[in-house]
Formats: C-alpha cells, structure tokens, sequence
C-alpha cells in the first residue's frame, strides 16, 4: 500500500516491569521493514508486553523504542500509526462490516471519498469484500479476525502488530488463515509485522526470523531454518521441533566429544576442549542400524505414526528418539538396537548450569558460529 507512514521496529535495550518484577528484560531487536517477526515463547515469557510497548499501550521503565528512525517511545498510541489485530476479533458488534473499517480512518479525519476507496481495498486484500453489509454476529470467527485485519490495514499503518490471532479459531479455519497471512504478507512487500504466538507451527509458516522468548528474555533470533537446524541453545532446541539432547564433554580433537565413555564425532566448532556441553540431534536425523555415531542400546517403546516409526532408545541412561522411514522389521520392545547420526548432523549447545539457566559466560559456543539473517 502506498503512504505507509513509518516501517521497521527497533527495541533499544527495552525493559517492562511490573511492581519491580521485571517482565521484560533489556529487549534488543530490530525488525526491518518488510518483515515478517514472530515472537514465540511460552506463556508468561514477556511476548505480548513486548507487542504492546511497540503499540503504546505499556510504558518501558528503561529503554527506547523505534519505528523507522522516529523515538516513540514517549508518543501516544493513537499517533504511531499502528495496526494492531488481538486475539479476540473486538470487531463493535452494532456496525457493519464496511464501518467497522472504516473506523480508524473516520478518527483520522479521512476524507469521505477516501475513506470509501481505502475500505474497498483493505476487505479486498483480506477476501471480504461481499461482505461489506453484514454484522460481524453474521460472520464466522475467522471472517470476523479477517475483518479485524482489515480495520488494522486500513489505516495503510507501516507496522502490523498481531497478538495470537488465530489462537481463538478451531484448527481448521486456522490452518486456512495461516495461508492468508502468508499471501497479505507478500501482498504487503513494505509493511513490518510483529506476529506474537506460542506456536511454533505459526511460527515456522510465516515468520521470515523467529524471535525465541524465554522467561522476560530474548534467547535466539534466526530464519526458521537456521533456528531449527543450528539452534544455539537448548531452550530453542526443545520449544522449536523436537530434539535429542545428550549430556557430553567436549574433546581435544576438533569435531570430538565424550558421551557417557564413547566417542562421538559432532560438527567441529568453537568448543572449549574439557568443557560439558549438550548435543543437539533431530530425531528425523537419527538412523536404525550402524553407522557414524553409533549408539546401542534397548528399545523401551516404538509408535506408528503413519509416515515414520518413533523409536524411544535407552542408551547410557538417556532417551534417544528416532524418526525412521521404511522400517522393514519393526523392532520390538526390549530388544537392542543400534542407533546412529551423522557428524553434520549433531550440534554442539552450551550446557546448561545447575540452576536451570544457561551459564553467564557459556563455556561452549554453538558448534557453527551465529550466522546473520537470511532468506
Ligand atoms: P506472554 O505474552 O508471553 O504470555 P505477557 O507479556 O502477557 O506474556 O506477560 C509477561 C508477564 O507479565 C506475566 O507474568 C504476566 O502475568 C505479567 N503481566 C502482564 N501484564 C501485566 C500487568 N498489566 N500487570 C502485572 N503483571 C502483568
């Protein structure tokens, strides 16, 4: 849309408490303009505090926050030129669709032929556009949030600020939704959306960067890919896919580790040598049989699910979990199997300390260096 006021969002050190507890510590993250941002994390991370501190809504306690080059973090909501979508359409129930639209651009003094024409295009870019006379109890849930993302484009803002908006519809409408999101976001090549959600499958879908939210922190910004497959820590590790994650001490050789007295190779990094780490392996990356990395032990459970076999192994006291295709002779319970990945595969992640966070100074870095945003 042409006229979009403002692009890309910056966090600048950005902290949020509440009665001194600290509810989001020291955000730093920048969202270019274009682009698509999740912010994923469990509830209570901090994820929407964030989303409103951009919107106005929640005044930092330190901090700065920016759209385009402009400070806003003193301005109120109504002059930042935001759209913003929640969870719950928040559609006014006595308008019709088309004034529901064309709310924002009414207390923006818009003129009236203008406002028509904006209307018009904003339920065209969300496919509602026959319903312009309808009330929104006439529509159904993901109607109604198409709406509501309507009314937030309207205003042709450039930052689109989404908090769980298809967290209120069934799995159905929502898989059909996470595809118009898709479409709006290339439809929509200038405006910066920050997209809040604790589900990873959203966030893997859309965002062109995950932004991983823990405990009021930031603890990884990646593509999707990167995140997935060099996550650089075990909380990223876990909450994006599923993952194998083996206590080791990494050895003197580049590319050696130690799991419970055998040797394993993993990808060489920047590992300390005598250092406890944790290795980081996809179950879909692990193979039944020998092989680079084998690792025996017994069988404590196998699952169908249709395209593959999940394997539960324990092997020196731990649980490996093996995604495998084409399984010819399913093995069964109490047997001993050999498991088995490879080099390239597995990845080095700082341990984490006793305390249950990640050490202050990580005595071991993720086995390929942090790379920079990309496609
Ligand atoms: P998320 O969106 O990740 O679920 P939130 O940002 O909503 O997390 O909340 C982070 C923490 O801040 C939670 O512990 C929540 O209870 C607390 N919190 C949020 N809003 C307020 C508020 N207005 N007053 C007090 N505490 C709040």
């Amino acid at each position: 849309m042409s006229g979009a006021t403002a692009s890309g969002i910056r966090f600048d050190q950005v902290t949020v408490a509440y009665d001194g507890d600290v509810v989001l510590d020291r955000l730093d993250l920048a969202v270019e303009p274009g682009e698509f941002m999740a912010l994923l994390g469990p509830s209570g991370s901090g994820k929407t505090t964030a989303l409103r501190a951009v919107a106005g809504f929640v005044r930092p306690s330190s901090g700065r926050v920016y759209l385009g080059d402009r400070d806003v973090t003193a301005m109120p909501p109504h002059r930042r030129g935001i759209g913003m979508v929640v969870q719950q359409y928040a559609l006014f129930p006595h308008m019709r669709v088309r004034e529901n639209v064309a709310f924002g651009l009414k207390a923006r003094k818009v003129a009236k032929a203008e406002i028509t024409d904006r209307v018009a295009e904003a339920l065209e870019l969300v496919g509602m556009a026959a319903y312009a006379d309808r009330h929104p109890r006439e529509l159904s849930g993901g109607q109604q949030q198409r709406v509501a993302i309507a009314r937030a484009l309207a205003i042709r803002p450039g930052v689109l600020l989404l908090d769980e908006p298809l967290s209120a519809l069934d799995a159905q409408l929502r898989s059909g939704m996470l595809a118009e999101l898709a479409r709006l976001h290339r439809e929509l090549p200038d405006v910066s959306i920050l997209y809040v959600t604790h589900d990873q499958v959203e966030a893997l879908t859309l965002a062109d960067r995950i932004a991983v939210m823990d405990r009021a922190r930031l603890q990884d910004c990646d593509t999707p890919q990167e995140l997935y497959r060099r996550p650089r820590t075990e909380f990223t590790a876990s909450f994006v896919g599923n993952a194998n994650l083996l206590p080791v001490t990494v050895g003197t050789h580049p590319g050696s580790a130690d799991f419970a007295g055998q040797p394993l190779t993993v990808t060489p990094g920047e590992a300390v040598a005598g250092a406890a780490a944790t290795l980081c392996v996809r179950p879909h990356l692990v193979g039944l049989g020998p092989g680079a990395n084998a690792l025996t032990g017994t069988l404590a459970e196998i699952q169908w699910r249709g395209s593959t076999h999940r394997l539960y192994v324990d092997a020196a006291g731990h649980r490996v979990m093996a995604d495998v295709r084409e399984l010819r002779e399913a093995p069964a319970p109490g047997d001993t199997v050999t498991l088995h990945f490879a080099p390239g595969d597995a990845v080095l992640l700082p341990a984490v300390t006793a305390g249950g966070g990640p050490a202050e100074v990580p005595p071991v870095l993720a086995a390929t260096s942090a790379g920079g945003p990309h496609a």
